[in-house]
C-alpha cells in the first residue's frame, strides 16, 4: 500500500509533524534514523517559513527527506479550494479528516496589509471548530450545527498554511467556531504560535460570544492575546434571538466578566457589532449601547453586515452606520467602523460560512 506523502492527508490515527510535540518529534526523527537535529530543522521550517513539504527542507538529506514524506506527514489537512479576491484576500477552504472516510472542512482567510509595500505581514483569521454550535441567525456556519472541536495540531496547521502563503503580522481567532467552547486546543496551538512562530499577544485577538463564567476561569491565567467579545446589540431580548447560545445569560454579566478580564489581565475587551440594516442599527439601539458601555474600559467595533445570501438580513446603508457611529463618539466611546475586505472571494465577514474577519478600518 502507498504510504502517505508529506502533502497528503494523513488518517485521523497518523500522527504528523505538527501533532507530536518537540520531545515527541525528536524521539519520531531517531526512531526514523535521523538526527535529533534534524527535528528541530524541520520543525522551525514549517512553523518559521511554512514549509509545506520536506522537499522544501534542503538542510536535511535527501534520503531523510524521502523517508519522512513516507513516514511522517507534515500535516493532516487537504487543501480542497482556493479562492483569491481582487485586493489579494486569500480564503482556503481545508479538508481535515472526520473519521469513517469523511472529511471536516473550515476555512482560512489570509489578508496582506492594504498597503502591499507594508512590512506588517498579513493578518490570518483561523477556524477553532467545524460548524458551529452558537448558530447565530445572520451567520452561515452555524447553520448545521457542530461537527466536531478541531485538534490543537489542527488550529496550528491554519498558522502553517496562512505562513505559506506569506509573512504573517497578526492573526484573529474569528473563524468558524466558538473558541471558548474549544479552549484547551486554541490554547495549545497559541503557545506554538507565541513561541514558536514569533506572533506576539498583542497581535492576537480571540472572539467570543462572551461566556462569562468561562472567561472568569481564564482570565486569572493572563491567556497571551486581546479579547473580543460579539455583543450585537444592548437590548436583552434581542440578543437571545441573535446569539442563541447565550439565552437566559445576561448582558450585563457580559459586560461585568468584560471589566473582570481588563481588571486581571491589563487589556481592554473590544465589543463587537455587526451592524443589521433595520434590526440593531437605530438610534436607540445605540443610545442604548452607549449607556451599556460609556464609562468601562473597553471600545466598540462596528462591522456593517455583508449579506450571506440565504439569511435574510441586509446591509445597512452608509447613513445609518455614520449616525450610529456618531452618536457613540459623542457619548465619549471609543468605537471603529470597520468595512470588510475580500468580498469578490467570499471571505469578508459573515461570508465565510462563518462571521467576522478582520476588516479594513473606513
Ligand atoms: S457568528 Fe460566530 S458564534 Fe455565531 S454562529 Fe457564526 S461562527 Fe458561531
Amino acid at each position: 500500500m502507498d504510504q502517505p506523502q508529506s502533502n497528503d492527508p494523513a488518517t485521523p490515527q497518523t500522527p504528523t509533524l505538527l501533532s507530536l510535540d518537540a520531545n515527541a518529534l525528536r524521539e519520531r526523527f531517531v526512531a526514523l534514523g535521523a538526527k535529533p537535529f534534524h527535528a528541530k530543522i524541520a520543525r522551525e521550517a514549517v512553523l518559521q517559513r511554512g514549509a509545506l513539504e520536506y522537499a522544501q527542507i534542503t538542510s536535511l538529506p535527501a534520503a531523510l527527506r524521502d523517508t519522512l514524506a513516507r513516514e511522517l506527514p507534515i500535516l493532516s489537512s487537504r487543501e480542497t479550494d482556493r479562492r483569491q479576491s481582487r485586493d489579494a484576500t486569500t480564503k482556503l477552504l481545508l479538508a481535515f479528516p472526520r473519521g469513517a472516510g469523511r472529511d471536516a472542512t473550515v476555512e482560512v482567510v489570509h489578508i496582506p496589509p492594504k498597503d502591499r509595500e507594508s512590512r506588517k505581514g498579513a493578518t490570518l483569521c483561523v477556524s477553532t471548530q467545524v460548524g458551529c454550535p452558537v448558530a447565530c441567525p445572520f451567520c452561515a456556519s452555524g447553520r448545521n450545527g457542530l461537527v466536531r472541536n478541531l485538534e490543537a495540531h489542527e488550529i496550528l496547521e491554519q498558522f502553517v498554511r496562512g505562513r505559506a502563503i506569506g509573512e504573517l503580522g497578526r492573526s484573529v481567532v474569528m473563524g468558524i467556531g466558538e473558541p471558548l467552547l474549544n479552549y484547551a486546543n486554541l490554547s495549545s496551538a497559541l503557545d506554538v504560535v507565541h513561541d514558536e512562530m514569533g506572533i506576539g499577544a498583542r497581535k492576537i485577538t480571540v472572539s467570543t460570544v462572551g461566556f462569562p463564567e468561562r472567561l472568569r476561569r481564564i482570565a486569572p491565567t493572563k491567556p497571551r492575546f486581546q479579547l473580543a467579545i460579539s455583543l450585537h446589540t444592548p437590548f436583552q431580548e434581542q440578543r437571545d434571538v441573535l446569539v442563541p447560545a447565550m439565552k437566559g445569560v445576561s448582558i450585563e454579566d457580559v459586560l461585568e466578566a468584560g471589566d473582570d478580564w481588563f481588571e486581571h489581565t491589563g487589556r481592554e475587551v473590544t465589543y463587537e457589532y455587526v451592524l443589521l440594516s433595520g434590526e440593531n442599527d437605530s438610534v436607540e439601539h445605540a443610545e442604548r449601547l452607549a449607556l451599556r458601555v460609556a464609562g468601562r474600559r473597553c471600545s466598540v467595533n462596528l462591522i456593517p453586515f455583508n449579506p450571506v445570501d440565504e439569511s435574510g438580513y441586509r446591509r445597512p446603508t452608509q447613513l445609518s452606520v455614520d449616525r450610529f457611529h456618531a452618536i457613540l463618539a459623542e457619548r465619549g466611546v471609543v468605537a471603529t467602523v470597520r468595512w470588510s475586505r475580500g468580498m469578490e472571494g467570499d471571505a469578508a465577514c459573515g461570508q465565510l460560512r462563518v462571521r467576522a474577519l478582520p476588516q479594513r478600518a473606513s
